[in-house]
């Protein structure tokens, strides 16, 4: 079932403890193309670049069944970029430069082919431009979901929540459900969020796994366990292309349905953060992708008895 992913498509520049890297292709949709590109075979890209974009990474992205069309590359601009800096606690990190470019005055137009899509994933961008792509879709999709960061909370607070109560899933992380909510417990930061709109928040936690909050109930998925982490940028992306590649795959919204699409996405974010950039994200295989997941079933099944039931 076709699934529409809006979001940047950029340049970054990362430096983590373990080495630096200079421009290479990064950008919250790029991320979650291609971690959706395994489960939803037929994903769509709306996103702007300048003409500073390498045409073999667009290929790359049309090797990976992403659909192009509305990806927009526009003459003598340049490309978003993103620098960020990880220190020892790679959860945290700082970012150093964010330059707009194209971004500041992109206008999402909808291909005449992607409308009726059923998915839609509004990956990290300007609010404003994440309600015009809903508002720009003639039928509303089955399942909008919706990515943001604190550079968006700081800057247009008002378009933000607007967007936000126009959507059924938003995904953060802890940190920023607490800018958001202005609550530290992320049990009443998640009510808090809830009541501005979404249905359901995943507050993505980094080496602490993930949570997925409906009204009555909560959902808990750790992180794997990994030996060597690389650099995490994307990996909150990476998150949300698996999880929502893969309600798209199944065509099941129930909360079932998204518990298991939390441990996809969680093993998308694993693979993504043992190299730099998209490189580990680029040239995953279906065995890769199932042994991983029952990596993360192994690690949290267990059997118990209840006390009561032992005497
Ligand atoms: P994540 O590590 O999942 O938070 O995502 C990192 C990606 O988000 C990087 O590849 C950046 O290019 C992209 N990014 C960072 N800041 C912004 C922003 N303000 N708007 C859109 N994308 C951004």
């Amino acid at each position: 079932m076709s699934l529409i992913v809006v979001g940047s498509v950029a340049f970054d520049a990362i430096e983590t403890p373990f080495g630096k890297t200079d421009k290479i292709v990064g950008g919250a949709a790029s991320y979650i193309g291609l971690a959706a590109s395994y489960f939803a075979k037929s994903t769509k890209l709306i996103a702007v670049v300048g003409d500073d974009f390498p045409k073999e990474d667009i290929e790359n992205f049309e090797s990976h069944g992403i659909d192009t069309e509305g990806l927009q590359i526009k003459e003598g601009e340049k490309s978003f970029f993103w620098s960020g800096k990880y220190h020892m606690n790679m959860n945290t990190r700082d970012t150093v430069t964010t330059e707009l470019n194209v971004l500041e005055n992109f206008d999402p137009i909808i291909p005449e082919s992607y409308q009726d899509c059923q998915f839609l994933m509004l990956g990290n961008l300007s609010p404003q431009v994440q309600k015009q792509a809903i508002e720009r879709l003639v039928n509303r999709p089955k399942l909008i979901v919706m990515d943001t960061m604190n550079f968006w909370m700081d800057i247009a607070l008002d378009e933000l929540k607007e967007a936000m109560s126009m959507v059924d899933i938003l995904t953060i992380n802890d940190e920023e459900a607490r800018q958001l909510s202005g609550e530290y417990s992320l049990v009443k930061a998640a009510k808090k969020i809830q009541a501005m709109g979404p249905t359901y928040l995943a507050i993505k936690k980094g080496e602490h796994g993930a949570l997925l909050f409906n009204h009555n109930s909560v959902f808990f998925a750790p992180a794997l366990p990994l030996e060597d982490v690389f650099d995490p940028t994307g990996a909150g992306d990476a998150f949300a292309g698996g999880f929502i590649g893969y309600l798209a795959k199944t065509r099941d919204i129930s909360f079932d349905n998204m518990k298991r699409a939390v441990i996809f996405g969680s093993a998308m974010a694993s693979f993504t953060v043992e190299k730099f950039g998209t490189e580990r994200l680029v040239n995953l295989t279906q065995k890769e992708i199932d042994e991983r997941v029952q990596e993360f079933i192994d690690l949290v099944q267990f059997d118990i008895a209840l006390i009561e039931d032992t005497i």
